[in-house]
C-alpha cells in the first residue's frame, strides 16, 4: 500500500484527506512511480476547491509528478529511472501526484534531464513547461531579440515568472505586466526590464493600439489578451497560455488582418512527446538555475489544501514545490 490525499465530493463542495490506499486505487498503466515531489499549479487550485470543470471524483488531484521508476514493463524505461509527469489528465481523470505512488502509461513520462533534482523539476512544473512551449511558439514564428521587446503578463504567478527567466537569458528585453506593484523587485531580478501595471491592460480598449511589442506570453485571457493583441507590432506573435482573467475573448480581427498578427495556443496537457522532450531540452539549457531558486517555495504536500484559494486569489507568487516524502 502507499498514502495519498484523496479528493471526495462533501457537502457543499470536495473535502480531502491524506489516506492510506491500496495497490488496486492505482491509474492503468505500465510504468510505477515512486513520487518524491509534486507541485501545485492554477488547475490544481481550480480541482482542490471543487471547481475544475469535468473532474471524476473521487479522485487523487495533482496534475504534475516527478520521482523514480519502481517497477516497468515499459520498453523505454526501467526501475531508478527519474522521470517527470505532466498533464495527460491526471489529476482531472487518471490518478494525479498528490500520493506516494503512481501508475501511468510510460508514454506520458518524459526523463528526467540530469541537470535538474526532482525538487527542480517539479519547481519548473506544468507552469514552467508551458512557459516553455510559449516561448518555442514565438521562436517558430519569427520573434526574436532584434524585433523588440516580448511582453509577459501575469509575471509574478507561475508561468509568467519562467517566461521572464528564459526570455531574459535569451536576450529578450522583458516587459512584465502585474497587478502586484510591490513584486517590481522580484520582476527585475528574474530579468525583467520593465514592469507596468495589469490594469493598463484589463479593460475595453481600441481595436487597434500603439504598437509596443513584438511578441507576449499571455495568461489572462479575456479583456487582456485583447489588448495585448492590439498593441503587438506588424507580424507579431502572441501565445495565449491561460484564463486567469476570463475564457472569453473580446475583439475585432483588425491587428490579424492589418497587421498580420499570430495568435498562437498553448496547450500543455496533450501535447504530443516531441514536443515535451523539446521543451525539458530548452529548460535544461535555458533556464537558470539560481533564478529557478529564487522563483521557488518549498512546502510539505498536506499544506497544498491551504495553497489552493491562494493560488485562485492571485496570491501565490513564482512556483510552490511540495515534499511527497
Ligand atoms: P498563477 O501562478 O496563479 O499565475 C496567474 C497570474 O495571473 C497571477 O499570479 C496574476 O499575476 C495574474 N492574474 C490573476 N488574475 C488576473 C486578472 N484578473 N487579470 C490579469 N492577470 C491576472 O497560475 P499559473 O499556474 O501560472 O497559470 C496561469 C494561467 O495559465 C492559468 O489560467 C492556467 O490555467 C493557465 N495554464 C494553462 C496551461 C495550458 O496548457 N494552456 C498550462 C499551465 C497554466 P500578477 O499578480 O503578476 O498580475
Amino acid at each position: 500500500g502507499y498514502n495519498a490525499l484523496l479528493l471526495t465530493r462533501a457537502e457543499g463542495g470536495v473535502a480531502a484527506s491524506w489516506q492510506p490506499m491500496n495497490e488496486a486505487a492505482l491509474g492503468d498503466g505500465d510504468v510505477t512511480v515512486r513520487v518524491t515531489h509534486s507541485t501545485i499549479n492554477y488547475k490544481d487550485g481550480l480541482a482542490l476547491t471543487g471547481r475544475l470543470p469535468g473532474m471524476r471524483l473521487p479522485l487523487v488531484p495533482g496534475i504534475d509528478f516527478a520521482g523514480s521508476v519502481l517497477a516497468s514493463s515499459n520498453a523505454e524505461l526501467a526501475a531508478g529511472d527519474g522521470v517527470i509527469l505532466n498533464g495527460w489528465g491526471c489529476g482531472e481523470r487518471h490518478p494525479g501526484g498528490y500520493a506516494e505512488r503512481a501508475r501511468v502509461p510510460g508514454d506520458w513520462l518524459v526523463k528526467r534531464p540530469p541537470v535538474f533534482t526532482s525538487a527542480e523539476a517539479m519547481a519548473i512544473g506544468t507552469a514552467g513547461y508551458t512557459a516553455m512551449l510559449a516561448v518555442l511558439a514565438l521562436e517558430d514564428h519569427g520573434v526574436t531579440p532584434d524585433k523588440g521587446p516580448v511582453l509577459v503578463t501575469g509575471a509574478a504567478g507561475g508561468v509568467g515568472s519562467v517566461a521572464i527567466a528564459l526570455l531574459a537569458k535569451l536576450g529578450f528585453r522583458v516587459i512584465a505586466s502585474t497587478g502586484r506593484s510591490g513584486e517590481a523587485d522580484y520582476l527585475h531580478g528574474l530579468g525583467a526590464t520593465e514592469v507596468i501595471d495589469r490594469a493598463e491592460l484589463s479593460s475595453a480598449r481600441g481595436a487597434l493600439g500603439k504598437e509596443r511589442w513584438a511578441g507576449a506570453i499571455d495568461v489572462a485571457g479575456s479583456h487582456t489578451l485583447a489588448n495585448v493583441l492590439a498593441m503587438t507590432q506588424y507580424g507579431g506573435c502572441v501565445a495565449a497560455t491561460g484564463l486567469a482573467q476570463g475564457l472569453d475573448l473580446p475583439m475585432s480581427v483588425a491587428p490579424f488582418i492589418l497587421r498580420g498578427i499570430t495568435l498562437a495556443g498553448i496547450d500543455s496537457v496533450m501535447a504530443p512527446k516531441s514536443k515535451r522532450v523539446r521543451a525539458w531540452a530548452r529548460l535544461a539549457t535555458d533556464l537558470d538555475r539560481g533564478k529557478l531558486a529564487a522563483m521557488t517555495e518549498t512546502r510539505p504536500l498536506l499544506d497544498v489544501t491551504a495553497l489552493a484559494p491562494e493560488i485562485l486569489a492571485g496570491k501565490v507568487r513564482g512556483r510552490v514545490v511540495l515534499e511527497v516524502e
